[in-house]
């Protein structure tokens, strides 16, 4: 196994990480992604670059501030934590190969949009936008670089393939859909598109086998009324990490 660009990806995922915690914290409340530096929000002290290095700070200090002793939420390296993970497992899957740079930024993506789903219930176009932007380009690069143009075509149809019958249901079903979740989708079709159809089709059924799960355990927890929103677009992206990860054979267990 090759064990350098799995480790250069971890350490790149962790920085990713960190800033997704600020993207995270930040962009749902509508400030600044640049400035300024992030601050104690105990004490407002402004966080040191050695205080504010990705996990490894969080061990040292003992999730506290070292100022006032706040505590610093743990929700912070598990995201740096779970980013660096997707970056290794996405290196391994993909290799360094043209298309990873386009799978590691969705990657990220996911991550930053999940957690703001789960606290905000909102999937907000200052994040989709720019990252189905950065999608179409990278693999339009991808394209470029391995000469597979029929992959970004793929990825087009992929596209519109998961995102249009999301729009569908939206028309006719005004409230069980929300706008963000149609656009999540066709984010996340134009990518599964660029590895084939069939990951496009499993990546949207696992997706909402996983919400439909959430939800009727969440229900039967008694920790949801059946007309209690649901966020779903996390449940949209762990269905399309896993086609991306076992898209080929969970298609050929499919087909049988
Ligand atoms: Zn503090």
């Amino acid at each position: 196994m090759q064990w350098y660009p799995s480790l250069v990806a971890f350490f790149f995922g962790l920085s990713v990480g960190s800033f997704a915690n600020v993207v995270v914290y930040r962009v749902p409340r509508g400030l600044s992604i640049v400035k300024p530096r992030s601050a104690c929000p105990g004490c407002g002290t402004e966080i040191a670059w050695y205080d504010n290095l990705p996990v490894f700070s969080y061990l040292w200090l003992r999730g506290r501030c070292r100022t006032c002793a706040a505590r610093i939420s743990w929700r912070y390296p598990a995201l740096e934590l779970v980013t660096a993970g997707i970056w290794v497992a996405l290196t391994l899957r993909f290799d360094l190969t043209a298309q990873l740079p386009a799978f590691v930024a969705l990657g990220s993506t996911l991550v930053i949009l999940s957690a703001i789903d789960f606290e905000h219930r909102r999937l907000p176009n200052k994040i989709l936008g720019p990252a189905a932007i950065i999608g179409l380009l990278l693999l339009l690069l991808a394209a470029g670089l391995s000469g597979e143009w029929g992959r970004l075509l793929r990825s087009l149809a992929g596209a519109l393939a998961y995102g249009l019958p999301l729009f569908l249901i939206a028309l006719a079903v005004p409230k069980g859909m929300g706008g963000g979740d149609i656009k999540l989708g066709a984010y996340l079709g134009l990518h599964l598109g660029w590895l084939g159809l069939a990951h496009v089709a499993v990546g949207a059924i696992l997706g909402f086998l996983f919400g439909a799960v959430a939800g009727i355990a969440l229900i039967a927890a008694g920790k949801k009324g059946r007309k209690d929103p649901i966020p779903f677009g996390p449940f949209m992206a762990i269905g399309s990490l896993v086609a991306v990860f076992f898209g080929e054979p969970l298609v050929r267990f499919w087909l049988g």
